[in-house]
C-alpha cells in the first residue's frame, strides 16, 4: 500500500469519515458521485468500483458499458460543509475511469486531460494554469415572466456594506482553503449579481479538479445561503456574459518557458509559438471551450468577451491577451485565453487548449501581429484586411468547425470527439426548431 493510500484510510479513522464519494466527471462536463462507506474502500483502491457506463453522458456503448472507477488518494479531501458532530463527516476522491481489463477509459475525461499532458511531458514540458472564474448569483425564485432575479445591482469592484455577495465570498473562499484550493483574488463583476473568484496557478489536472470541486462548492455555499448559483454564461441579454479567462504556462523544470527577458514583453518564443497555435486552431476547438447554444451569445456583442481571432497585450477584446509581466517574478510570463466560458468542462478544454499550443510549438507556427486597435470597432473590410478572423458565431459554425479537425480528433480520441459531436448537433437542432418570443412580438402584429 502506498503513502497516500495510508493516509487516507488513517485519516478517515481519525477524522470519522462516514460517506466517501467517489468523484468523476461525464464528457459533458457534469460531476457524477457515488459514495461508499469507509469499510468498502480497501476493495475500492484496490480493485475500483464498477458501474454502468453506458448510463453515464458520453461514456460507453451498449455493448461495453461495464466500466471501473479507481479513487485517486492524491484527490482526498474531506467536504467542510459535510462534517457534523453526530453524523461523522464526509470526504471525496476523485477517479480515473477504467474498463474492467485494466486499461483506461477512452471516455474519461480526466484521462483525455491526462494524454494531452504526456504530450506536453514528451517535448519537456508541464502545463500550469490559473483560471478567472464568474458566474451570477441569483434569488431563488424566477420571475413571473421567467427571468432570474440577480441577488444585487452592484458593478465592478463595487463594495456594498454587508452585501449577500461579499458574505458568499468570503464563505466560499474558507471552504475553498479548507479543502486545498487557494484562491488569488474575488471581486463583484461588472453586472448585477455578478461575481469573480480567481484560482492561485497549480498544474492543469489538478486545476480541472479544483474547477469541478469550485463548482460544486458555489453551489452547495449558495444552496445554504437560499439563494442560486449559476453558470451559465449568458444569462441576460443586456449584460456582460460569465467567461472564463484562462491564464497559462508551460514550465520547464522549473524554468518558465514563456519567459524570456530579452523578447518584447518577455515573451519567448515558444511562448509566441505556443500562441500561435491557440490562435490557428481557434476554430476547431471552441465547441468545446464554448460548447453551449448559449456560449455564443456571450462571444457575439462584446462585453469585453472576444469575438475575433487575434492577440494584443492588453486588448480586452482580443481572444488571446499577454498580460504585464512582474517584474520580481519571471514565473509570471504566461498567456491568458478569453474565450473559455465557466460552463466548458475543464478536462477536455485544457486538452484541446494544449494540443492548439503544442501544434504552434512542433510545427513553429509564426505568431501574427498584435491587434492594436479595438478589434470591435473596425469594418468587416478592415478586419479581412488585417487577417482577423471571426470566432464562430453559433454553436453550429463551431460544431463544423470540429468535425475536421485532426487537432480535435487526436485530442479528445475518436470516440469522445463523435459522441461530442452527435451530442452538439442535437443540441443545436432543438434550438434550431424554437420559435422565440422575439419572433413573436416583431413579426406577429406586421405579418
Ligand atoms: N465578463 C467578461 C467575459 O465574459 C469578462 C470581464 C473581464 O474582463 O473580467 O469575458
Ligand atoms: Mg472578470
Ligand atoms: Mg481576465
Amino acid at each position: 500500500m502506498d503513502k497516500q493510500t495510508e493516509f487516507v484510510l488513517r485519516t478517515i479513522e481519525e477524522r470519522d469519515i462516514r460517506f466517501v464519494r467517489l468523484w468523476f466527471t461525464d464528457v459533458l462536463g457534469f460531476l457524477k458521485s457515488v459514495a461508499i462507506a469507509p469499510a468498502e474502500l480497501e476493495g475500492a483502491f484496490e480493485e475500483g468500483l464498477g458501474f454502468d457506463g453506458s448510463a453515464i453522458e458520453g461514456f460507453a456503448r451498449i455493448y461495453e458499458s461495464d466500466m471501473v472507477a479507481h479513487p485517486d488518494p492524491a484527490t482526498f479531501q474531506i467536504l467542510p460543509w459535510r462534517e457534523t458532530e453526530d453524523e461523522g463527516g464526509t470526504a471525496r476522491m476523485f477517479c480515473d475511469i477504467r474498463l474492467p481489463d485494466g486499461s483506461p477509459s477512452y471516455a474519461d475525461p480526466r484521462y483525455v486531460l491526462k494524454r494531452a499532458l504526456n504530450k506536453a511531458a514528451d517535448l519537456g514540458f508541464t502545463f500550469y494554469t490559473h483560471p478567472e472564474i464568474e458566474f451570477f448569483l441569483f434569488e431563488k425564485n424566477l420571475t413571473p415572466e421567467g427571468q432570474p432575479v440577480p441577488i444585487d445591482w452592484s458593478g465592478y469592484f463595487d463594495h456594498t456594506v454587508s452585501n449577500t455577495g461579499s458574505n458568499f465570498r468570503r464563505r466560499t473562499i474558507t471552504t475553498l482553503e479548507q479543502m486545498g484550493i487557494s484562491v488569488e483574488f474575488s471581486h463583484h463583476e461588472n453586472a448585477p449579481g455578478q461575481q469573480e473568484i480567481d484560482l492561485r496557478y497549480a498544474d492543469a489536472l489538478s486545476m480541472a479538479d479544483n474547477i469541478m470541486t469550485f463548482r460544486t462548492v458555489v453551489k452547495e455555499v449558495a444552496e445554504n445561503a437560499g439563494i442560486r448559483a449559476s453558470f451559465m454564461p449568458k444569462p441576460f441579454s443586456d449584460h456582460p456574459g460569465s467567461g472564463m479567462h484562462t491564464h497559462m504556462s508551460l514550465f520547464s523544470g522549473d524554468t518558465n518557458a514563456f519567459y524570456d527577458a530579452g523578447a518584447s514583453y518577455h515573451l519567448s518564443r515558444t511562448g509566441q509559438q505556443f500562441i500561435a497555435g491557440v490562435l490557428k486552431h481557434a476554430e476547431e476547438i471552441s465547441a468545446v471551450t464554448n460548447q453551449w447554444v448559449n456560449s455564443y451569445k456571450r462571444l457575439a456583442f462584446g462585453g469585453e468577451a472576444p469575438s475575433y481571432v487575434c492577440w494584443g497585450r492588453n486588448n480586452r477584446s482580443a481572444l488571446v491577451r499577454v498580460p504585464m509581466y512582474k517584474p520580481d517574478k519571471s514565473s509570471s510570463a504566461r498567456v491568458e485565453l478569453r474565450s473559455i466560458d465557466s460552463a466548458a468542462n475543464p478536462y477536455l478544454a485544457f486538452a484541446l487548449i494544449l494540443h492548439a499550443g503544442l501544434a504552434g510549438i512542433e510545427n513553429e507556427y509564426e505568431l501574427p501581429e498584435e491587434a492594436e486597435n479595438d478589434v470591435w470597432s473596425l469594418t468587416e473590410r478592415e478586419r479581412r484586411a488585417l487577417d482577423i478572423r471571426p470566432l464562430p458565431r453559433n454553436l453550429d459554425e463551431a460544431i463544423r468547425a470540429m468535425e475536421n479537425s485532426e487537432l480535435a480528433i487526436e485530442a479528445l480520441g475518436v470516440h469522445v470527439h463523435e459522441f461530442f459531436l452527435r451530442n452538439k448537433r442535437a443540441e443545436f437542432d432543438e434550438y434550431r426548431a424554437q420559435v422565440t418570443p422575439m419572433e413573436l412580438s416583431r413579426y406577429l402584429p406586421v405579418l
